[in-house]
């Protein structure tokens, strides 16, 4: 095992990860930009190195800091968290090269996987179904577009090959918006990711975002760790997830998990992984496949307990998976909602000083968070600041524990979504599960009116 990881993100996975070293008795190394030097994680690693100012490109994704960091302190791998560098195949590569191990894929597997036309053209070699579209990206010729489109039958989603966040879509209803979609994405993807590629999926009118989380070893042994149901969206990003998703038969995604597990053997898969799908009508097509550890982790952690970041370590220092697929079981039901610093009706950013931090607490309640009281939230990075995740015996014991929970929260000085969390956990429809992925939009449109 590692006796020193070096941790290249910041925020809740940066504690999070910390917190698993600690757990594991390895040391960790914290980097940090001069926005963060106040982090209480920071203050509390075993080693810490500034490695910049606040703007990200000068920090987080400094490539040279962050091996610089590593080579300083002997560290012998690196945990690149979510975000950031984490599915930048360069950096996996510069890693390596560098002398230490990437905790995640391979640059090659990255490289495949964060370029969504080569991805999606993987995911058919492997068996694993996608949404109906241009094959490949879209040629320059209007006329080819125009045939491709019709072919798919509108609504059509134009989505750059390199997006990523939700970020690089347009949605295009009719044939006369078409040309001039297509173009508009192209030039924002160009100067947004450096790849104007773009390509045309059929845009799915009420789907539901299920995703596969799996974990795969270097011995070939791939397992998939259950769903997760993250359709409770706003402009494409998550706010709320759970697992298991409700009501969907179990023999249906048993049948999809089998199939990403075998992806993964395909393709040579290695660490943490997660297919995500759209689900319609009773079938799953994939869009896309997140080559890390992701956000909404510890959903499944809470209903497998598996911690999914201590076997990304494990089977980055050359460990085998320690189960099998029979002996993956799933247990009660986990909620996740997540806590942004922002206004809860118009979400505009709010970051500043935190001055009152009263967690929630009892029975079935985790926090992931690296905020205090005093802590002030900059305003450079993601408006992310932590997670409230509950679990219950049973979806409804989950939903009683988070309205507690959300119950209990105080969080003054800034602005925080809390309250807009609190109104969806009565929310009739998201009760009663099964929600689209259009819901929460429509359900903010409705809200206004109001
Ligand atoms: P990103 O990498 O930016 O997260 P994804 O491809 O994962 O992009 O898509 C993010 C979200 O956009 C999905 O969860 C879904 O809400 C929406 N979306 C993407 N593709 C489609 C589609 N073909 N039809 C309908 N909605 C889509």
């Amino acid at each position: 095992m590692f006796k020193k990881i070096l941790i290249a993100n910041r925020g809740e996975i940066a504690l999070r990860i910390q917190r698993a070293c600690r757990e594991m008795g390895i040391k960790s190394v914290v980097v940090y930009s001069e926005a963060d030097r106040e982090a209480k994680y920071v203050k509390l690693a075993d080693e810490s190195v500034c490695i910049g100012p606040a703007a990200s490109a000068q920090s987080y994704l400094h490539m040279p800091s962050i091996i610089s960091a590593a080579e300083v302190t002997d560290a012998e791998a690196i945990h690149p968290g979510y975000g950031f560098l984490s599915e930048n195949a360069d950096f996996a590569e510069r890693v390596e090269q560098s002398g230490f191990v990437f905790i995640g894929p391979t640059p090659e597997c990255i490289r495949i996987m964060g370029d969504k036309v080569s991805a999606k053209q993987a995911m058919i070699k492997s068996g694993v179904p996608c949404v109906p579209g241009s094959e490949g990206a879209l040629p320059d010729d209007p006329k080819e577009i125009i045939r491709i489109a019709r072919a798919v039958g509108y609504p059509v989603i134009i989505k750059a090959s390199g997006g990523g966040g939700g970020r690089g879509m347009r949605v295009v209803h009719t044939e006369a918006a078409l040309i001039h979609a297509v173009q508009t994405t192209k030039a924002e993807a160009g100067a947004a990711f450096g790849n104007p590629a773009v390509y045309l999926e059929k845009f799915l009118e009420h789907p539901r975002h299920i995703e596969i989380q799996i974990m795969a070893d270097t011995f070939k042994n791939a397992v998939w760790l259950g769903e997760r149901d993250c359709s409770m969206q706003r402009r494409h990003q998550k706010i709320i997830e759970e697992a298991p998703a409700p009501g969907i038969p179990r023999r249906a995604i048993e049948k999809i998990g089998d199939r990403c597990a075998a992806a993964c053997k395909k393709i040579g898969y290695r660490g943490a992984g997660t297919f995500e799908f759209l689900y319609e009508n009773g079938e799953f097509y994939f869009i896309e496949m997140n080559t890390r550890v992701q956000v909404e982790h510890p959903v499944t952690e809470w209903v497998t307990g598996i911690d999914i970041v201590q076997m990304q370590i494990r089977v980055a220092a050359g460990e085998k998976l320690p189960f099998v697929q029979k002996q993956i079981q799933m247990r009660g039901h986990a909620i996740e909602c997540r806590i942004n610093a922002e206004d809860p009706v118009k979400f505009v950013p709010s970051p500043g000083r935190i001055t009152t931090w009263h967690p929630p607490g009892g029975p079935g309640v985790r926090v992931d968070s690296h905020i205090y009281a005093g802590y002030f939230v900059p305003p450079n990075y993601d408006s992310m600041i932590g997670k409230i995740i509950v679990h219950g015996d049973t979806r409804e014991q989950a939903l009683a524990r988070m309205r507690t929970a959300l119950s209990e929260t105080v969080i003054e000085g800034i602005q925080t979504n809390i309250p807009l969390h609190r109104e969806l956990m009565v929310d009739a429809k998201f009760v009663e599960g099964s929600t689209d992925i259009h819901y929460l939009e429509h359900w903010m449109a409705a809200r206004k009116q109001r």
